[in-house]
């Protein structure tokens, strides 16, 4: 057993693909401890600052003195408690749709829904950067997958058109991100939303980089372009910007009670313990109030900073230039052995951003990605884009 992986392994490191982990011996925030170096962390998703926030960590300590640490069951068991009810109703009104289903997680809630959505005879359309979890989801459902172009919605519509064609009686379900993980860029939503309304498809739209960050009150995309009503399967994580954990789906009373009912990763998995659906709750609850948004402002004005200072020549040309679309901005090195040096040497200078390379990113547009939070102080960001000015090979 030792050797049984050793020559694979060693050909994923000649090729600089291979990852290891790093221990992180601190709570989450802007400045990380990574066993016993501090670095300013640009790293993580957790944009407004919540992972550690006292208002989320109260939430938590007392669901843990009332409910203790484990669900006990799967939801339909007896693992639905209080808090996890008390959070779907939250996530619903904020969202604005009828109801709301927590999972475990955003990845989780990808993998049940789609194959709860769509079968053999039907067709998924997928953008080419949406997430792994959006892939596999589409993949174990069994359904026709075509793959278009990044945001490229003339393939978008050839694709629908041959859909309509060939599968005249299957359901067309088109997949795709609100703002894109490793891009940072935006679906183009209202054309987009246009065109698979003339052709009856159903949208599925990840929101998982939006939330928090896009829209009033960080109801993210749709809810920013007022196209709510229009996006049939809302999906997004508690993850990221909510700073705790688990994913969800809102939309549709029928659409929840149709998922309750067959999304495996729902059914047939223990409920997430009730203190972290108490500490999501406390978090949409923070979002939804004026002091929530002013720490979305805040967010946007550290963006803002980051947007003037990076030098635009090694960002990608996806992103819209003259405004920054989300809180994430890609750095392209291009070889993999090229990123994964420069997030050494920033290391070195005590900063963490770790490079993102194959399978994550296509061959070859290995990258730096550098995340933005509210919880970043001016200094911090200036001093990155110094060392990134100065550390860069000349490209
Ligand atoms: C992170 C992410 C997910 C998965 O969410 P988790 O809660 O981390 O499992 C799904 N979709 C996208 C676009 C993501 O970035």
């Amino acid at each position: 057993m030792g050797d049984l992986f050793a020559e694979q392994l060693q050909a994923l490191r000649a090729r600089s693909l291979h990852r290891t982990l790093r221990e992180i011996g601190s709570a989450q925030g802007s400045i990380v401890d990574l066993v016993g170096k501090r670095l300013i962390n640009f790293s993580s998703n957790d944009y407004l600052g919540l992972a550690n926030d006292p208002r989320l960590r109260d939430a938590a300590t007392a669901a843990i003195s009332e409910f203790g640490v484990g669900a006990g069951a799967s939801r339909l068991i007896s693992g639905t408690q209080s808090p996890h009810l008390q959070l779907e109703s939250a996530l619903a009104k904020w969202k604005g749709t009828q109801a709301a289903l927590c999972f475990s997680s955003g990845y989780a809630a990808a993998v049940g829904t789609l194959p709860a959505l769509v079968g053999k005879s039907d067709v998924v359309l997928l953008d080419k950067l949406s997430h792994a979890s959006l892939i596999d989801g589409a993949k174990l459902s069994g359904a026709t997958l075509r793959v278009f172009p990044h945001n490229h919605l003339g393939k978008l519509e050839s694709h629908l058109e041959w859909a309509k064609r060939e599968h005249p009686n299957a359901r067309v379900v088109v997949v795709t991100e609100s703002v894109f993980s490793m891009d940072g860029d935006r679906v183009p939503l209202r054309e987009l939303i246009e065109l698979k309304k003339r052709f009856r498809a159903l949208l599925l739209l990840d929101e998982a980089h939006a939330l928090g960050v896009i829209g009033p009150n960080g109801r993210g995309l749709a809810a920013e372009e007022a196209l709510n009503e229009d996006v049939d399967v809302q999906m997004g994580t508690l993850s990221k910007a909510l700073g705790v954990s688990g994913g969800y789906i809102c939309g549709s009373r029928s659409l929840v009670e149709w998922l309750i009912n067959r999304a495996r990763s729902f059914i047939y998995s223990t409920a997430s313990p009730p203190v972290l659906a108490a500490a999501a709750r406390a978090a949409v609850e923070f979002l939804a109030s004026p002091e929530g948004e002013d720490r979305r402002l805040q967010l946007w004005k550290r963006i803002e900073l980051m947007r003037r200072n990076l030098p635009q020549d090694r960002q990608s040309t996806l992103r819209e230039k003259p405004r920054p679309a989300s809180a994430i901005f890609p750095w392209i090195v291009g070889d993999e052995q090229g990123a994964i040096d420069l997030s050494r040497a920033l290391q070195a200078e005590g900063f963490l951003v770790p490079a993102v390379r194959y399978p994550t990113v296509a061959k070859g547009s290995a990258r730096l990605r550098i995340t933005v939070t509210a919880a970043h102080e001016e200094a911090q960001i200036m001093a990155l884009t110094d060392a990134l000015r100065r550390l860069s090979p000349a490209t």
